[in-house]
């Protein structure tokens, strides 16, 4: 499906509106600039692609409001060439985002179809990363350790196996909450034992579901 100058003019105010609520880092407010998200929605709600709300992508799934994957990544703070870790690869959005602030993106995802979707979809627009199927609450422990990780799905509380893959020096960004509700954690990795956290406001994730539940 095409990108045509309607999908850019859209792109333009929807990172408008994201400045707007707040988001500033300018590397990240271009990556919403320049990714056609329009291209990552089924096809019933394409129509609808640059409003800031979430929408379903198939197997019970949802991509991401854009004004929460603007602020997961500016809390992130990526550079290039880090390695980093998303779980919840879902339509692909988040870990193309990834993949233009020039990261070394590992991304796990739990249902086989968007796996599947995302890893051939991908590379086809221009974002290479390494796709993953599996369960993201275990990490990637061949890989680790990772400078940053960032959780997309609602997470009961914070994973202490992907605390052991995260670099010293390195952070998360997580919603914790087993509820409709999330709190946002920005979590750092002070020393091999020692963690600090900050919280940022509340969101609404689909739920990580844990080895029991998998393959559902
Ligand atoms: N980052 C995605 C958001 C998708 S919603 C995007 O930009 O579109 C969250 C995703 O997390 C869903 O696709 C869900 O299947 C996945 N998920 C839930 N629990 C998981 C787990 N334990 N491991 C990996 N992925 C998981």
């Amino acid at each position: 499906m095409k990108d045509t100058f309607r999908h850019k003019g859209l792109r333009k105010i929807l990172v408008e509106s994201l400045i707007e609520k707040g988001i500033k880092n300018s590397r990240v407010l271009e990556m919403i600039n320049e990714i056609p998200r329009h291209q990552f929605m089924d096809n019933a709600f394409i129509q609808f692609a640059y409003q800031d709300r979430a929408f379903p992508i198939g197997s019970g799934q949802t991509i991401s409001q854009p004004y929460t994957v603007a602020f997961q990544t500016e809390l992130l703070d990526v550079k290039p060439y880090e390695k980093v870790l998303e779980v919840g690869t879902g339509s692909g959005y988040q870990a193309a985002v990834l993949v233009g602030l020039e990261a070394n993106v590992y991304t796990i995802e739990r249902q086989k179809e968007l796996f599947q979707k995302a890893k051939e979809f991908l590379p086809m627009i221009g974002y290479n990363c390494n796709f993953f199927y599996g369960d993201g609450y275990k990490g990637l422990e061949k890989f680790a350790p990772f400078d940053k990780i960032i959780i997309t799905c609602g997470a009961p509380e914070i994973p202490e196996e992907l605390i052991k893959q995260l670099k010293v020096g390195g952070r998360m960004v997580a919603p914790i909450g087993s509820g409709d509700v999330q709190v946002m954690y920005l979590i750092k990795k002070i020393s091999e034992s020692e963690i600090s956290t900050t919280t940022h406001g509340e969101f609404s994730f689909v739920p990580m579901l844990n080895n029991k539940n998998y393959g559902n």
